[in-house]
Formats: C-alpha cells, sequence, structure tokens
C-alpha cells in the first residue's frame, strides 16, 4: 500500500531516540491522514511504497527536521515600540521614554485602540513571517489588554490566525502581566478581577488552555500568582510561568507545585529551583532575544539544568519591548553562542522540548511514527547549519499534517 505523500531523497533529523539528531541519512518518510505511517533507511522501503504512492516528493539530498514548535510568544500586539528604542540610542533617559509613554502600557494603549481586523492584520504579518521560517506550531499570549474585553480581543485575534493560516495556535491567558494604569497601587484588587472575572469568562468561551503570570518585583508576588494558578486549577486551565527573569522570586518552586507545563526566562534561578524541576515534568525555556535585546549580563544555569536533566526549549519570546524577532532560527544561533547550548540542543529546543512545554509531546515533536505530519525542509547539509547562521533562512518549505503549505 503507497503513503498519500512521500518523502524521498532526503536525510531526516528526527529528533527522537538515539544520537543528538536523531539522524537517518537517506532516508524516507510516508505520510497517511496527515500523520507519519513510515519513516526509516530509503533502501528499506518497499517497491509496493515506491509504486503506489499518491505524491513522491524527490528532495535533493536535503534535510527534514520536526515543524519548529514556537513555545512561547507575544506576538499579538499593534505598534511597534521602534520609536522608543530609537530614544533610547540617541541618549534619552529612562524618564524621559517613560513620560513620552514608552514601555509596556505604551503597548497596553495601541492594543485597546485598535479595532480587531488592525490587530489581525498587524499580528498576520508577524505569523507569516514565522512560517517562513519553518515554524508549524505557535503559542501566542495575550496581556496586553489587561481588561476582559481587550484580552478576550487579543485571545480572539490569536485563535483567527489560527484557523486562517496552516499554523497550529496555542493560546495562553496572561491577564496577570502588568498593571493596567486604572489599577495603580491596586494590585490586589487587580488580581481579584484576573481570578474572578477573567479567568472563568476565558474558560467558559474556551479561548486559552492555559494561564500564565508575570511573577517579578516590577509585575506581580509569589501570592498574586498562586491565586491566580489556583483560579485557573480551579477552571481546570493548566498553567506555567514568567519566572526568575530578573530576580529570584521563587516563582519555579510555586509554578512546580501547580504542575506547570514550563518555567520561562530563569535567569536567576537558584539552586533550590533547579532542584525542583529535576524533579518535575516542567520545561525550562530559555529566551536569549530578551536577554540580547535588553543587554543582560546575567545568563540562565544552563550547565546546571543540563546537569539536572531538566528539559530546555527556546523561543523567540516575539514581543515589542525586549524581543521584536520572528526568527528562531537567530534565536538558536543565540542560544549557541550567548548560553552555550549545544546545536542539538537548541534545534530540540524548538522541537522536541518546545512540545513537551505545550503539552503536545503525544502529537509534536519529533519525527516518529504516529505522529503529525508537521515537517520543515532545509537546504543545508548538516543540522548545525540551523544554529550555525546568522540571519539566514534555509527553510525550503514545511508540511502541515502531510501537506505543503503554499
Ligand atoms: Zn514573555
Amino acid at each position: 500500500m503507497g503513503f498519500d505523500s512521500l518523502l524521498l531523497d532526503c536525510h531526516l533529523a528526527t529528533m527522537a531516540g538515539d544520537g543528538a539528531y536523531g539522524e537517518i541519512r537517506d532516508g524516507a518518510l510516508g505520510v497517511r491522514d496527515g500523520r507519519i505511517a513510515w519513516l526509516g533507511p530509503a533502501s528499506e522501503l518497499t517497491q509496493d511504497a515506491l509504486e503506489n504512492s499518491a505524491q513522491v516528493l524527490r528532495l535533493n539530498g536535503v534535510w527534514v527536521t520536526p515543524g519548529l514548535i514556537d513555545c512561547h510568544t507575544h506576538l499579538v500586539y499593534a505598534d511597534s515600540r521602534a520609536g522608543e528604542f530609537e530614544m533610547r540610542l540617541n541618549g534619552a533617559s529612562y524618564a524621559e521614554i517613560a513620560r513620552a509613554g514608552g514601555g509596556i502600557l505604551n503597548t497596553v494603549k495601541a492594543v485597546r485602540e485598535a479595532s480587531p481586523d488592525e490587530l489581525y492584520v498587524q499580528s498576520l504579518k508577524r505569523a507569516r513571517q514565522m512560517m517562513l521560517f519553518g515554524v508549524t506550531t505557535l503559542e501566542i499570549k495575550s496581556g496586553y489588554g489587561l481588561d476582559l474585553d481587550n484580552e478576550l480581543k487579543m485571545l480572539r485575534v490569536a485563535r483567527r490566525l489560527g484557523e486562517s493560516l496552516a499554523l497550529k495556535v496555542c493560546p495562553t491567558f496572561l491577564g496577570a502581566h502588568a498593571l493596567p494604569p486604572e489599577y495603580r497601587d491596586r494590585p490586589d484588587d487587580y488580581i481579584s478581577l484576573v481570578c474572578s472575572e477573567m479567568i472563568p469568562r476565558i474558560a467558559e468561551l474556551g479561548l486559552a488552555d492555559t494561564v500564565d503570570a508575570f511573577c517579578e518585583h516590577i509585575a506581580f508576588s509569589r501570592e498574586q500568582t498562586r491565586r491566580v494558578f489556583e483560579a485557573a486549577r480551579a477552571k481546570g486551565l493548566k498553567v506555567k510561568l514568567h519566572a526568575e527573569q530578573l530576580s529570584d522570586q521563587k516563582g519555579a518552586i510555586l509554578a512546580i507545585e501547580f504542575g506547570a507545563l514550563s518555567c520561562d526566562h530563569l535567569e536567576y534561578i537558584g539552586r533550590d529551583g533547579i532542584e525542583a524541576l529535576a524533579g518535575a515534568k516542567t520545561v525550562a525555556v530559555l529566551l536569549p532575544g530578551a536577554f540580547y535585546f535588553l543587554g543582560e549580563t546575567q545568563k540562565p544555569p544552563v550547565r546546571a539544568l543540563r546537569d539536572a536533566g531538566v528539559p530546555i526549549a527556546i523561543s523567540t519570546d516575539c514581543n515589542p519591548g525586549s524581543s521584536p524577532c520572528t526568527s528562531p532560527l537567530l534565536i538558536m544561533n543565540m542560544a549557541c553562542v550567548l548560553f552555550g547550548l549545544t546545536p542539538a540542543e537548541a534545534l530540540a529546543g524548538f522541537t522536541s522540548n518546545a512540545a513537551k512545554a505545550l503539552g503536545l509531546q503525544d502529537e509534536l515533536g519529533t519525527l516518529e511514527v504516529g505522529k503529525k505530519a508537521d515537517m520543515a525542509i532545509w537546504d543545508i547539509t548538516a543540522p548545525a547549519e540551523l544554529s550555525y547562521g546568522m540571519g539566514h533562512n534555509p527553510c525550503q518549505m514545511a508540511l502541515k499534517h502531510g501537506v505543503v503549505r503554499g
């Protein structure tokens, strides 16, 4: 029996099994009903499969990887913050930038003022850029609306992106991202709104399956984060956390207590946090784009995380304030150069471990029989070239559920 699609003349980086990349050189891969039905050395392919497959893609010796998974983005937003960036580099002080309306609240204002269509059109461009780099699954957070209607607007735009593109979108509610101006000096009241109105409504509408928060001295305390997680748990939603980005708030330990899918950033995580991660299934998500863009110096403890056996994912963190980046490959290069990941770890960070960070490891993230046939095809001679290049894009095409994406 043939396949719906058969990939030939290619090498596979399965990101499963033995070896750093799970390589199968001179491989072949068959797709049936949108899932991987067979893969292995091309020499083991049956004559029947060769002769009776509906579509045969001869790939001229390129590499096939799982479709890339970007597991932490704030891709839905309005307006850029390039003006603020330019002011800073022209020597403006932080206070001057704040007076000119800079910072996260600038984006909150722009998102609140944007119509759903405007927000969609602006975000669509970024999603399409990601797709050119072989991204087939994308997590998108809310968190620039900071009131019920505008948070719902952001999540609906995220859902619309997933419906209109050959892209799986995983929406995350991040109401506890920043304190909106109307709740100034009343953070507990805002958290009450998040917990008693926003989370129940979002759960009821099915607009997000995961809840995130920013636990930091400039954002929300551990106790406030706990309240958010309790409200999420009460509605059967999963949790994840922006943790230990600027200081060690012990947020990761709290998140693990709630069975978090991931703890993200982690530059300042302490030994106790690493030990908690080691005993959990929670993924450490590292975000070198924000580290680079903000000129930070405290690096996440990659060696300790690696030694503790913690799965490490990486992500663009695409957002207007600290990581205006839509290139996963540039982030892979940064993860290697700035944080010391190996190229294989960087690719796992956008495939197998990114799938775990979204709870999708049974369906996506590796090339294995039974998984969804989401793949990226690269004009490279070795998988390490994906991390080695700076600002390049060797992605030839991507397949979603076995279908070549236009
Ligand atoms: Zn983030």
